[in-house]
């Protein structure tokens, strides 16, 4: 199947209206719609970042970390064709209901687990209003054909998590660290829209990251980050495979999110993934807290 790229993505947080700081003041993100009519409010913060109606929902929950991935296809033919394939893969796919697909605001989606257990949704024909206009003055976010972002995920078991992404979801390898327990995979011309990474047993999330066009703005983010009091996860820095420069500020989901600028784009047509080292400059802290997350999360998982 071919991935238009990440949609959307449902995080929770205990607190989910500490995204509406965290989010809009410090990050930049819009607020967004509240739930669809019909559904009852339950207090689900909607953030967007572009033309799109949110790209991001955090839901109050008990739990921390991702909630679900929705990535985008073309249309009702590719997501019958895909609903297929997972199902031909030996994968339980449901079809949303209609009031599913109103509360993710697209025209129709499917759902799985992916074999870690974390919510995959398929989708088509998500609603656009057209009008973003960052309450904190982003000029503007890096999405369209490349999708919003991408997730880094910590996974038990590497070789399971990448081939399952690669082989149902149809995923390419960008690039792996040397070693390769952590795996960068593509499904558009963004580097890498899904990270994969094995540090012990840990299984959740680590970061989404969030690209801005203009650095400036990477800049700024990271003088409200600061000035807001906001963990910073990873100082500014450049990452030696997607070339973004890129800092980490810490959620209220317990994850971070990046916030970056430049990251290349790639082709399939003349790209060969390499093994690759540490980064060239910054990003003090990040081994740290991928570290200590994973270890949180093990932990918890464990307990
Ligand atoms: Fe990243």
């Amino acid at each position: 199947m071919k991935l238009l790229g990440l949609g959307y993505v449902g995080l929770n947080a205990p607190d989910a209206s500490a995204w509406e700081s965290f989010g809009v003041e410090a990050v930049g993100l819009m607020p967004a719609r509240s739930q669809p009519p019909g559904h009852e409010d339950d207090g689900t913060v909607f953030l967007k970042m572009d033309e799109r109606l949110y790209r991001i929902a955090v839901h109050p929950s008990k739990e921390m970390g991702l909630g679900y991935m929705g990535f985008e296809l073309a249309g009702p033919t590719e997501l019958e064709a895909a609903i297929e394939e997972v199902h031909n893969s030996g994968v339980a796919i449901d079809r949303g209901s209609e009031p599913d697909a109103q509360a993710r605001g697209v025209a129709e989606l499917a759902f799985f687990r992916d074999p870690m257990g974390n919510r995959v949704e398929l989708f088509y024909g998500q609603s656009a209003d057209y009008n973003f206009q960052s309450p904190a003055n982003v000029r503007a976010f890096k999405t369209g054909n490349l999708g919003m972002g991408h997730c880094l995920l910590f996974v038990p078991d590497i070789r399971q998590a990448t081939s399952f992404y690669m082989g149902v979801l149809g995923f390419r390898l960008s690039d792996f660290t040397a070693g390769g327990k952590i795996q960068f995979l593509h499904c558009t011309p963004r580097h890498h829209t899904l990270a994969l990474a094995e540090l012990g047993g840990a299984n959740g999330i680590h970061h989404v990251m969030l690209e801005m066009e203009d650095l400036d703005d990477v800049g700024r983010a990271l003088d409200r980050t600061r000035s807001q009091g906001v963990p910073i996860t990873a100082d500014l820095g450049r990452h030696t495979n997607d070339q973004a420069v890129s800092f980490y500020a810490g959620s209220p989901s317990e994850m971070s999110v990046e916030v970056g600028w430049g990251a290349r784009l790639i082709d399939d047509i003349d790209w060969s993934p390499v093994q690759f080292g540490g980064d060239p400059w910054g990003h003090h802290g990040l081994r740290e807290s991928i570290r200590e997350l994973a270890a949180k999360i093990e932990e918890r998982t464990a307990g």
